[in-house]
């Protein structure tokens, strides 16, 4: 495992997402939407977590194909370590894996961000039995994943602070949102289940 190849490997763990959620899009764009949590303050974590997640680390690396005086965030390089990036491409495949099993169980029922549709389903089954926010694990995966491949403390850490930002202030709020959707139903599946992390968190 070379640098060079752990940015690959960053970059086309890129690509996948974005293909995994093509269909996504369409379908979402399909069903219309009754109640909505969108707002500014929604568009602005939106704009954290993706510099977090994917501006920050794409300009870095883009940035290393320079000569070393152009290159972004140099100041906070560290020696890379083969190991750490090895696990790091582990991290990335269980994180695109997640992220397909959860836009399969959430069908038509996926959002960008935060809305109800007309005929919302609840989704419990599949990976949403194992806990009920299993796209934001897979987001802390990525994250993870970012911090493993990339031997910049900047760049490999702005995942973990940009989505963090995101998740600790919109996860509460969906959840009310989905308990004034769904109401008991909700709260019975909130008891039975963990946010991220099974059995812990
Ligand atoms: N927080 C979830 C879903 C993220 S997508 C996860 O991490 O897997 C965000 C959209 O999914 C929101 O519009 C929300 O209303 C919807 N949603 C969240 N949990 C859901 C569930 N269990 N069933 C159906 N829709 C859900």
């Amino acid at each position: 495992m070379t640098p060079t190849l752990a940015m690959i490997v960053f970059l086309i763990g890129a690509v996948i997402w974005f293909v995994i959620r093509i269909p996504a899009r369409r379908r979402a764009r399909k069903a219309a939407v009754k109640l909505s949590g969108r707002g500014l303050r929604e568009k602005v974590l939106m704009a954290i977590s993706l510099t977090g997640l994917g501006i920050i680390p794409l300009a870095y690396i883009a940035s290393q194909f320079q000569s070393a005086r152009f290159r972004f965030l140099g100041f906070a390089d560290y020696p890379f370590v083969p190991a750490l990036a090895w696990l790091g491409v582990l991290v990335f495949a269980a994180s695109l894996w997640l992220f397909y099993l959860t836009h399969k169980a959430l069908g038509r029922n996926w959002s960008v961000s935060l809305d109800i549709r007309e005929s919302h389903k609840l989704i419990t089954g599949g990976v949403y039995a194992l806990v009920r926010h299993p796209m934001y694990s897979a987001f802390w995966l990525w994250a993870i994943a970012q911090a493993l491949l990339l031997p910049n403390w900047v760049a490999g850490l702005a995942g973990i602070v940009g989505f963090g930002t995101l998740f600790f202030s919109r996860v509460g709020e969906e959840e009310r949102l989905m308990c004034d959707a769904f109401g008991d139903e909700y709260r019975a599946y909130m008891r039975r289940t963990s946010r991220v992390l099974p059995g812990l968190y």
